[in-house]
């Protein structure tokens, strides 16, 4: 104490040497070295996300997080994609959007790697075909309703999504749901309300609106489209024997390998759609129907959809 009490009154006399206070750790920047390697939790097209234990006291005290990575073959071309994922993740702040928390970055500085929150149930994908019986009509409409509201907030915030499905959206309890993968999001802030797409072949084409696969253009409402095919996958709790590409397929007929977009389009335009799903009920279809208006402007959107879903739940 006597000791304490002499550097106290020396810093009275001598402010110039009081301690420093330790320089502030930035609490999203994680070193590799602390970062361990659970286990794989599933990979799309260029990126890996890996559960990983971060453990800087090195006790097994640490926290569970899911650390998205390019695929060694991805590096070069898709880092740039990586790191505009992470500014836009970054960004976004709901509860139904899965929350960034920071980034590792590789000794030689070059490979990037994403660290967000766990979100222990994995996608719906893998989640619905496994929780169809404790999962009612009433909880997949309420799983559409956060979906919407993720949507409607990156809407707010001037982006679009481009990769809307049941693969990317995560489950965190049997009541929550979170939009999870944001690699194709792109910013409509200096457009004029859409996004040209530039590279065809990361093209989730099932999915797409007819404006996207034949003009290359993105706007809010082709994000709508591809809730309502998502809407759909939920509702057939993505039983992959009636899932949006076996069905499209089967309309267009297998093995016309670069001919397939084509023939989508023809589709499309004829005014074909997605059937109703067995056990469907009509109003609920009805808004699907309502997502996949061959005109952008005609669709419903999603504070629309909000609101009806939110009707038709209760
Ligand atoms: P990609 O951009 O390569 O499609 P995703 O971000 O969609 O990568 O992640 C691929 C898969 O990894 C998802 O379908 C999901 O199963 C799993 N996954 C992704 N992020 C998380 C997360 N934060 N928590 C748990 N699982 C995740
Ligand atoms: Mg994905």
């Amino acid at each position: 104490r006597a000791i304490v009490r002499d550097i106290d009154m020396l810093e009275e006399k001598n402010p110039s040497i009081k301690p420093k206070p330790t320089p502030e750790v930035d609490p999203t920047v994680f070193e590799k070295r602390f970062l361990k390697k659970i286990r794989e939790l599933g990979e799309g097209h260029f990126g890996k996300v890996e559960l990983c234990l971060y453990d800087p006291r090195g006790d097994r005290t640490g926290e569970q997080v899911a650390v998205k990575s390019l695929k060694p073959e991805n590096r070069e071309e898709q880092s740039t994609n990586l790191a505009r994922e992470i500014d836009i993740l970054k960004a976004l702040y709901h509860e139904n959007i899965v929350k960034y928390k920071g980034i590792c970055q590789e000794e030689g500085g070059q490979a990037i790697k994403l660290i967000m929150e766990y979100v222990s149930l994995g996608s719906l994908k893998d989640y619905l075909p496994r929780h169809k019986k404790d999962t009612s009509l009433s909880t997949l409409l309420s799983y559409c309703i956060q979906i919407c509201k993720g949507m409607d907030y990156l809407g707010s915030q001037n982006y679009i999504h481009r990769d809307l499905a049941a693969r990317n959206v995560l489950v965190e309890n049997a009541r929550t749901v979170k939009i999870g993968d944001f690699g194709l999001t792109k910013s409509i802030k200096d457009n004029e309300g859409y996004y040209t797409v530039k590279d065809e072949n990361d093209s989730p084409v099932f999915w797409y609106a007819p404006e996207c696969l034949t003009h290359c253009k993105f706007y809010l409402a082709s994000d709508v489209w591809s809730f309502g095919v998502t809407m759909y996958e939920l509702i057939t709790y993505c039983d992959s024997s009636k899932s949006p590409m076996t069905l499209f397929l089967s309309m267009i007929g297998r093995s016309h390998g670069q001919m397939t977009v084509i023939r989508l389009v023809k589709v499309l335009t004829d005014g074909r759609r997605l059937p109703r799903p067995e056990d469907c009920p009509e109003p609920v279809y009805e808004l699907m129907r309502k997502c996949w208006e061959q005109l952008p402007e005609r669709r419903i959107t999603f504070k629309r959809l909000i609101e009806e879903l939110t009707t038709m739940q209760q």
